[in-house]
């Protein structure tokens, strides 16, 4: 019996047969042709570009409907990057030149870019690099005719060093059916991770060295909790244990099904707020079923980045009033906060050249690059400030050093509505206006911001980079990355505290909002309001309605003294046993 542990993406239990694919290197033959060969070697690899084309758009044609359109938007890039005139101009010159084969061209070419954005320290890169090796393949194949599926594969749980996108879609669309996904590969905001997030595999990616193991004919896979965890060649007394585990988890699965239409409420009666982080797009179909309070988070860079040049104050006025009109069909009169941009560090727009730095995180970001550029912001929010005239919108900043920016916006604002008026333009007067906490500062200046904005929401994401000085995207720097830390919890405490004693709301946006064992702990410390990915909000509030407020007090004293991590996450868990019991 062995035991290989990485990271979970889908949740799920599954208890069956892997199939181990080694990934097949596709030989790539290397040989010359003729001069008078170019063209028709030309025309052989445009023919694979358009096949590689027509089944992505077939695929999207399958799918949509069936997962969300942020997701199928996967797909849009593939097809975009077929088109892409440079990457197939450079591989027509390639042919020309070299008066090699199309295969070992296309494989050359997409190398060479594959190897330009991996040097780039930034996700969004190394996820291009991703995209550039899955069209290349697509390519490579179309012009091998080597793309069948094994129909072996059915009912197995896939274990693979890494899975491109479009692979994982063939697969879904070849009518296999796969049970499970091991993964060597570690990629938790991957498109691979999104997708098998919308077709429901449970996955675990980041499993060490899954090709020195003895797979055995049978191994059990869960990933319920965060870490997930693979049991290969089980004894009976697993097997037995994981079957009562997986009938358990069934039965949990189908009580939060059941509590999809009812209250999000406490068992002592207490209301709890759950709202939406969103991107650029709504899926409404979605959105009507979980019953959101709101949407807590609209991060605007997806806008920007979808964009191929700044959109102007007309285009951002028509996209919030399109997102807020689509989510008032289902939710009417729920609040919308709308993000400022914040890009800089990971986040990047093609068409914006940002000033180079040694620490991009600690750099020119946010709040910061908005304040910097202030035609840019100044487009921005007037756009929300038009948008919110007939619609329940708030305005929110993100990564605020000091009360001078907050006042500095505040003028900004402030010039924007005198604008508006001179040019007989609709807007809200009095719109609400709150900050990010992202920043240290903003925890032990929590009582003094709460003056001059009408809401905190905690970024726990960054704030966790930043109290802990532990770049999030860092894999190196993994393990000391982690939001139960003490000091993570009594930084969110000092806000609380803060925000109850202004009178001003805080909520919590970032990722731990969706997790149960952070739930118990927001709550406990006094967090009513909880924004998260559309996907979490039945697990949540499943959770919520199993809790009883006065037994937190004991947990917010237990954790404010904890000393680590592992001891926060202990005092959760074992609540978290408790309350699972509950119906
Ligand atoms: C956060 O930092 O917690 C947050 C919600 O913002 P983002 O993840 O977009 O940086
Ligand atoms: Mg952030």
């Amino acid at each position: 019996m062995g035991v290989i542990v990485g990271k979970s993406i889908f949740p799920g239990i599954v208890i069956g047969q892997p199939y181990i694919e080694r990934k097949k290197k596709i030989d790539i033959e290397n040989y010359k042709i003729s001069s008078e060969k170019v063209e028709e070697e030309i025309e052989r690899f445009l023919e694979s570009v358009q096949k590689a084309k027509n089944d992505i758009k077939q695929i999207k044609g399958n799918l949509e409907g069936k997962i969300n359109k942020e997701d199928l938007q996967i797909l849009t890039v593939h097809i975009m990057m077929l088109d892409d005139p440079q990457f197939i101009s450079d591989i027509k010159k390639g042919i020309k030149k070299e008066e090699n084969n199309a295969e070992a061209v296309v494989k050359k070419v997409s190398n060479k870019y594959i190897e330009m954005f991996e040097k780039i320290a930034d996700p969004i890169y190394k996820q291009r690099a991703l995209d550039i090796k899955d069209i290349s393949e697509r390519i490579i194949m179309n012009l091998t005719h080597e793309d069948d599926i094994d129909s072996n594969l059915n009912g197995k749980i896939l274990v693979i060093r890494e899975l491109l996108p479009s692979e994982l879609l063939k697969i879904y669309y070849s009518g296999i059916n796969l049970s499970g996904i091991i993964m060597e590969y570690m990629g938790e905001t991957s498109h691979t991770a999104i997708l098998t997030k919308a077709l429901e595999i449970p996955t675990l990616m980041g499993g060490n060295d899954i090709f020195s193991v003895d797979w055995g004919d049978k191994i059990i896979l869960d990933t319920t909790s965060m870490e997930g965890k693979v049991v290969t060649n089980p004894d009976i007394k697993t097997l037995n244990r994981y079957d009562e585990e997986k009938n358990r988890y069934r039965n949990k699965m189908k009580e939060i099904e059941e509590s999809i239409d009812k209250e999000t409420v406490t068992l002592d009666g207490e209301r709890v707020y759950l709202y939406l982080n969103i991107g650029g797009r709504l899926d409404i179909t979605q959105v009507s079923r979980k019953r959101p309070d709101g949407i807590g988070l609209l991060r605007t860079e997806l806008i920007y980045m979808d964009a191929v040049e700044f959109p102007n104050e007309e285009k951002q006025k028509k996209i919030y009033e399109n997102i807020a009109r689509e989510f008032e069909e289902s939710q009417p009169n729920k609040p919308i906060v709308i993000r400022t941009l914040d890009i800089g560090a990971d986040k990047k727009l093609s068409y914006y050249k940002m000033v180079d730095e040694e620490n991009p995180s600690l750099g020119c970001r946010g709040m910061r690059l908005t304040l910097a550029d202030k035609n840019l912001f100044k487009n921005q929010i007037k756009g929300i400030l038009r948008a919110a005239t007939h619609h329940n919108i708030k305005m929110m900043y993100p990564m605020i050093t000091n009360l001078k920016e907050i006042i500095e916006a505040k003028d900004l604002v402030e010039e924007c509505k005198k604008e508006l008026l001179i040019e007989g333009k609709e807007f809200k007067e009095n719109i609400e206006v709150g900050m990010m906490v992202e920043v240290p500062s903003n925890v032990m200046l929590a009582d003094i911001f709460a003056d001059y904005v009408d809401f905190f929401s905690i970024g726990t994401n960054d704030l966790t980079q930043y109290i802990l000085a532990t770049d999030r995207y860092s894999p190196i720097a993994e393990k000391l990355y982690d939001c139960y830390d003490p000091a993570v919890i009594r930084a969110i405490n000092m806000v609380s505290s803060a925000g109850l004693r202004k009178n001003k709301k805080v909520s919590v946006c970032g990722e731990m909002a969706g997790e149960n064992q952070a739930v118990i702990a927001l709550l406990s410390l006094g967090i009513r309001d909880l924004s998260m990915a559309p996907a979490y909000i039945p697990k949540v509030r499943n959770l919520i309605r199993k809790i009883e407020l006065s037994e937190l007090k004991e947990i917010k004293i237990k954790l404010l003294k904890s000393k680590d991590s592992q001891e926060v996450k202990n005092i959760l868990n074992e609540y978290l046993e408790i309350i699972e019991g509950r119906n």
